[in-house]
């Protein structure tokens, strides 16, 4: 079996839909250009029926990045799959992302439909969506808390409808691995060689990534995730967790992404830098507290040898060799350096302000840690931004 696992980043869809973490269209197509170096396969950059600054963003990424798979979401309903092909309209690889949901709950309370109302339902969109592309993905939402045997039935509808990929997704955060794996295993068997089975899962309970790994496994090929894990709720499956444990793994898990890992650090931070708050300081990988050693015994065992307490070089995920000085005496060109290595691609008024607050801060101090440099970048940012739209 094919052993390449795609990502699926929903950073701009799933993830900004959730509190505090809403994005214009100048940021998002910031952030696309990030999530394109990092190297994710397909970008979901919006449910262009939900507002039209999802359509304005789905359409400027597809525009500024058109060879880049770009994913649209949209309700199995005509309006809202023929809006999505018209954001979609620049994108050369366009994917439009149709969903409906398939357990009982949202079966009896929120749809009021029959099974076979909603299995009909679901293949005419998919049909209707591969009028526009070739690249049509099902989500069978709330998709873990369903009926296998229903489940099965809807996967075989919608592949046979021109689905090219199922997703499975645990919207609810409920599942658990071993019982995620058992769903996702029958799909995979179910579908065979038709279609690639994706997962998307939430960490109501702390499993998002868990689920996921359980379920790639079982047979899933693709992992919808987020940089820094954002997403409703508790959010979604961490892009930068997911990806290192197949990379520091691999013994256990032999599975390739497209990944540039040293983009992950980056990426978390200019991500950190749009929306209003960063991953907690203990978060893996990305965390301000990832790569830092506390305990007497365990600075004794890195400085005598860094494998002794590390298990991943923090340069191979992008985090800055040297956390600290960053001082009077470096210069312009360093602080540049600097900036682009956390994530920041400033203009040259917006480098020239930071630049003048560090000089001022490091008269009174020794240097200035990454965190501070960042803040003053965002600060910078944001004195200088065009009014919000
Ligand atoms: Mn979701």
């Amino acid at each position: 079996m094919n052993n390449r696992v795609y990502i699926f980043d929903t950073t701009l869809r799933d993830g900004e839909q959730s509190p505090g973490c809403s994005m214009n269209v100048p940021e998002k197509l910031r952030m696309a250009g990030k999530l394109v170096e990092l190297g994710v396969d397909i970008l979901e950059a919006g449910f262009p029926i939900a507002s039209q600054g999802d359509f304005e963003a789905v359409d400027a990424v597809s525009r500024e990045y058109p060879w880049v798979q770009v994913a649209a979401l949209a309700r199995c309903v005509r309006l809202d799959v023929e809006r999505a092909a018209e954001a979609l309209k620049h994108a050369k690889r366009p994917r439009i992302h149709t969903f409906l949901a398939t357990s009982d709950i949202h079966l009896k309370y929120k749809l009021k439909k029959s099974r076979a109302e909603v299995l009909e339902a679901a293949a005419r969109a998919v049909e209707l969506a591969r009028t526009f592309t070739d690249d049509v993905e099902f989500s069978a939402e709330d998709g873990a808390r369903t009926d296998p045997d229903y489940l099965v039935e809807v996967s075989k509808a919608v592949v046979a409808a021109g689905a090219r990929t199922v997703n499975i997704p645990d919207t609810v955060g409920y599942s658990t691995p071993s019982e995620y794996a058992d769903i996702i295993g029958r799909v995979v068997k179910a579908l065979g060689d038709t279609a690639i089975v994706s997962v998307h899962c939430h960490d109501d309970l702390g499993l998002a990534v868990a689920n996921s790994l359980a379920a790639i496994e079982a047979g899933a090929r693709q992992v919808e995730c987020t940089v820094n894990g954002i997403g409703e709720r508790a959010g979604n499956c961490s892009l930068e967790e997911l990806v290192m444990i197949l990379k520091t793994r691999n013994d256990r898990y032999p599975y390739q992404t497209g990944i540039h890992a040293e983009q992950l650090f980056p990426a978390s931070q200019m991500l950190s830098s749009i929306i209003s708050f960063g991953p907690q300081p203990n978060k893996a990988i990305v965390g301000r507290n990832a790569f830092a050693h506390e305990a007497g015994i365990h600075q004794d065992g890195m400085l005598k040898d860094r494998t002794t307490y590390e298990i991943i070089d923090p340069k191979s995920v992008g985090v800055p060799e040297s956390r600290l000085v960053l001082g009077k005496h470096s210069g312009r060109h360093a602080l540049k350096d600097r900036l682009e290595t956390l994530g920041f691609a400033l203009a040259p008024e917006e480098l020239d302000f930071v630049y003048g607050e560090v000089t001022a801060l490091a008269d009174n101090k020794k240097g200035l840690m990454d965190e501070e440099i960042a803040a003053l970048a965002r600060k910078a940012q944001q004195a200088m931004a065009p009014a919000a739209q």
